[in-house]
């Protein structure tokens, strides 16, 4: 533990008023201490945020975006180290964490080459009416620890792109990737335009009330979604939210089983599951479901669980106690209920390991298939007619994303028509790009992120509407 961390406010690299232990969640040593920010800290990075909005929403676009592209270039010369350091916070296995930093590049990069225009509405006999749009002010970025850089990205490059200036907030138990940018942010740009505080919990709900901010970017659970759509309400905050989902894969009669259960369990247990959108359920026609069966119980027997930072791991620990303790509940209620073909317990032994485990016969409203596990941990169910399974797919209060998998691509593509989802994919899966807008239906979330969509959340639009005297 010989690195040190630092808060960024106003330009400056700064200690905590207090501080905390980050644990290695492969081996549950303390890896770094964080610096935690007070309220008074609070103050002054949304103060700082504040004063910076001005000049920097007065510079061009282009100006703007090609400091954001700096901040990409300056992130990409160090992916190895912010790779090795993401592993030790998050967990997950160097080569995801490595395809995260690369995504996170690819992320800022995408929004470094989007600009935002008016768009003419009326243009006839001198009646001008025009959409233009402006930046909102201070952001809060408020992030969860599945995937702590990339989604800060998904928020930092639109955000400052626009004009706006931000204070982040990572989740607690991964702050130090988050803090390492921080670093290159201070390098690249004015002092005040991005901000980062730490907390354990207790600055997201001022941030997400404080009148000085403009607008919550926020991922992470819905639970939490719904208290800062609340806290938003005050000062009628623009919220964007992207918040948990139940994905289902559904698995056509003319899919391959072997292909199917090679698809489906790298969708399911890629990042020992934490995803937002993994394949949290899995329906598979009953003509190859004893096929799919034994083939992904066999990937799960076959994957390598252990300290990602080790060559050839194939699954990483969860990433933190509590959401341990909330998939080794959900395992073991569906162990007693369901049939275990692989997996089955948490290992017993330091570090929070749960292997990829496979549960057949499991009753629709296990709590396994209706909640999510967020975990390496997968219910397998039966179907026979696309009707029937559309509905148990669409029968969630989540719709955040799924997958449809058959030979016949017109076929699967009718299907996902039908899934009521922000985004259904048909043979393949995790195909998330810059370009392409990101969001949840029903309490999966509220606006979206990425694509010009997600450029725009981050703008506010007013009407020109012009006559000749
Ligand atoms: P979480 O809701 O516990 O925490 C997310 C962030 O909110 C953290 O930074 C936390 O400190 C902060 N926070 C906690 N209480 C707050 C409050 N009252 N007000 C404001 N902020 C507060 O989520 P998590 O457990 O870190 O992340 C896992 C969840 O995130 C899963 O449900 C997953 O599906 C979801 N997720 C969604 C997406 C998406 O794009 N839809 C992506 C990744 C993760």
């Amino acid at each position: 533990m010989t690195a040190s961390f630092n808060l960024l406010i106003d330009g400056r690299l700064v200690a905590g008023a207090d501080h905390f232990d980050v644990i290695n969640p492969a081996n549950e040593q303390v890896i770094a201490r964080c610096p935690k920010a007070d309220v008074a800290q609070l103050e002054a990075a949304v103060a700082a945020a504040k004063a910076a909005f001005p000049a920097w929403s007065a510079r061009t676009q282009d100006e703007r975006a090609a400091l954001v592209d700096t901040i990409a270039d300056r992130l990409l010369a160090r992916a190895d180290e912010f790779a090795r350091l993401l592993t030790s916070e998050q967990g997950k296995p160097l080569d995801q964490a490595h395809n995260e930093i690369m995504g996170t590049v690819f992320t800022l990069k995408g929004f470094a080459q989007m600009r935002v225009t008016d768009k003419v509405l009326t243009d006839e006999a001198g009646h001008q009416v025009f959409e233009h749009r402006t930046p909102l002010g201070v952001c809060a970025a408020i992030t969860p620890w599945n995937f702590p850089l990339i989604l800060l990205a998904n928020k930092l490059g639109p955000c400052l792109v626009t004009g706006n200036t931000m204070v982040a907030k990572p989740a607690p138990t991964t702050p130090l990737t988050t803090l390492r940018l921080g670093e290159i942010l201070a390098d690249v740009l004015p002092a005040g335009v991005a901000n980062i505080i730490c907390d354990q919990n207790e600055l997201g709900p001022l941030l997400s009330s404080h009148p000085d901010i403009a607008k919550v970017g926020f991922t992470g659970s819905t639970a939490t979604g719904k208290k800062v759509m609340a806290s938003a309400a005050g000062t009628v905050k623009r919220v964007t939210l992207e918040l948990g989902g139940n994905d289902a894969a559904i698995v056509l009669d003319d899919m391959p089983a072997k292909l199917a259960a090679q698809k489906v369990y790298q969708g399911a247990m890629t990042n020992a599951g934490q995803i937002c959108v993994a394949v949290k359920r899995a329906y598979v026609h009953e003509s190859i479901y004893d096929a799919f069966l034994e083939e992904i119980a066999a990937l799960a027997r076959d994957a390598v669980v252990g300290d990602g930072a080790e060559q050839g791991v194939t699954i990483g620990p969860v990433q933190n106690r509590m959401q341990f303790d909330k998939v080794s509940v959900l395992l073991a209620d569906a162990a007693r209920t369901g049939t275990v073909l692989a997996g089955g317990a948490p290992l017993d032994r330091p570090g929070y390991f749960i292997p990829p485990t496979i549960v057949a016969d499991l009753d629709e409203n296990a709590p396994l298939v209706r909640e999510e596990q967020f975990g390496p941990v997968l219910p397998v169910l039966k179907f026979s007619d696309i009707d029937d399974v559309i509905t148990r797919a669409n029968d969630s209060d989540y719709g955040l994303g799924g997958t449809v998998w058959g030979k016949d691509t017109d076929r699967a593509i009718a299907v996902a028509r039908r899934i009521n989802t922000g985004t259904v994919w048909v043979n393949q899966h995790l195909a998330i790009e810059a370009d392409i807008p990101f969001r949840g239906v029903k309490q999966s979330g509220l606006g979206s992120e990425l694509g010009e969509a997600g450029l725009l959340e981050y703008t506010q639009a007013h009407i020109v509407n012009a006559v000749p005297l």
